[in-house]
């Protein structure tokens, strides 16, 4: 990229969260090419000011209205536009002042301003995986129809991305995901039924907001991956595959049609899938340590123990079976990692919870958007019926 080219105006939904801050930090490095329109947090006030100081977008959303007039007012002697509530989320995903939504809400939550973003054909960077979980055939369409480009920043997605590049003609035979397999990796039900919050945070290979890094240690969040994975590469069910690789070096592959298959590597750091996102089709210079394969003289694969971690074979379940299937799970799941979050269920409870709601909710086979969005209520609701919540 020249430096002559005009800025890309970023606008980063959940700019509080972990791929918010780094998305800034990769900003920040880069301020010859990017430079900040958006900025939005559900509820953390200081952080957001003290990012719209630094980066002086044009708009800040904060969704808790109780946090409205504190970002106001110490925004007030700034022209930076300030917002309330999660309505504004649509409001500034309609500007037409930015170029690449951002898209780091987690959950649910992200969908309706990734959409509405979509709608309007902007360049799309992907963290929210939930979106393509819940209403991934309606985003893909709407994003066919209205050339909005979805770059993966999610690392695997990013990775089977990057082998595709000047592939356009090439079918895909499968692709292969990769697990860390979290900090839980060989342990068995008998040690998973005590396990607490605190050591499910601890994730060996990757800091991440909390939600995500539940999901990681029940190994949900390989099974979004696989629904994720599906709707991005407009792949069959059978052409999804995970594989344990410990290490997190290998980023996921391709396999095509004469058996070759094609990797991408690298240090476990999100803010590499970040970058690639915001400057494809360039790459962009940076000094982030490389990885020295001295220290990693062993690169393993294994398969996954679906016995034990059975949220991934709940997914599986829910990818095969389509319609609204994918939004009761992730609704349920929602609201059982929050539980397990809050102390108020076990971590084996969680797959107890998402069986439950999947074998309850009506299966609807191709849903409008409303009936996404009625799916998801009612898989909240019946979920945290069953834990008493
Ligand atoms: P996080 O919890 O650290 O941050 C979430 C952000 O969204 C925060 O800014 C928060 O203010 C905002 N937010 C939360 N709930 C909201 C709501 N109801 N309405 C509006 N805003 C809300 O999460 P994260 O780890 O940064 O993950 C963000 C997304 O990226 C998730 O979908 C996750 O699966 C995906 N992702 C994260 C990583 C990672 O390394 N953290 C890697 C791959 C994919
Ligand atoms: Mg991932």
């Amino acid at each position: 990229m020249g430096s002559a080219e005009p800025k890309k105006r970023i606008a980063i939904m959940g700019s509080t969260g972990s791929i918010g801050t780094q998305t800034l930090d990769v900003i920040r490095s880069h301020s010859e090419l990017f430079e900040v329109e958006i900025l939005t947090a559900h509820s953390n006030d200081e952080l957001l000011i003290k990012q719209a100081l630094e980066f002086r977008p044009n708009a800040v959303v904060i969704c808790d209205e109780k946090k409205y007039e504190a970002v106001k007012s110490a925004l007030s002697s700034t022209d930076i536009k300030v917002f309330a509530g999660e309505n504004a989320l649509e409001q500034v995903a309609d500007f037409d002042t930015y170029d690449i939504m951002l898209a780091a809400i987690v959950g649910f939550a992200g969908l309706k301003p990734t959409l509405k973003a979509v709608n309007k054909g902007k360049m799309i960077a992907l963290a929210n995986k939930e979106t393509l979980v819940v209403a991934g055939d309606i985003v893909m369409q709407t994003a066919l129809e209205k050339r909005a480009p979805i770059i993966p920043v999610d690392s695997e997605h990013s990775a089977i991305f990057q082998c595709l590049v000047g592939e356009a003609r090439n079918p895909i035979e499968k692709v292969i995901l990769t697990a860390s397999g979290g900090p839980f990796l060989g342990k068995k039900p008998n040690f998973l039924v005590n396990v607490k919050r605190d050591h499910a945070l601890q994730h060996p290979n990757w800091s991440m907001g909390a939600k995500i890094s539940i999901d990681s240690a029940t190994l949900m969040n390989k099974g979004l991956e696989m629904i994720e994975a599906k709707w991005l590469f407009n792949l069959e069910p059978k052409q999804v595959e995970v594989v344990i690789h410990p290490q997190s070096i290998v980023h996921s592959l391709v396999q095509f049609e004469d058996g070759s298959l094609k990797a991408q590597m690298g240090l476990p750091d999100m803010k590499l899938p970040i970058q690639y996102a915001l400057g494809f089709p360039g790459r962009i210079k940076n000094d982030f340590p490389r990885f020295n394969f001295r220290k990693y003289p062993t690169l393993s694969f294994e398969e996954p123990d679906y016995k034990t971690f059975r949220n991934l074979g709940l997914a599986i379940e829910a990818l095969k079976t389509g319609g609204n299937m994918p939004c009761i799970l992730n609704a349920a799941n929602e609201i059982a990692v929050w539980a397990f979050l809050k102390n108020r269920i076990g971590f084996l409870d969680i797959t107890a919870v998402v069986e439950k709601t999947m074998e309850s909710i009506s299966l609807i086979a191709k849903p409008t958007l409303e009936e996404y969005f009625d799916s998801d209520g009612e898989a909240r609701n019946f979920a945290a019926s069953l834990m008493k919540l």
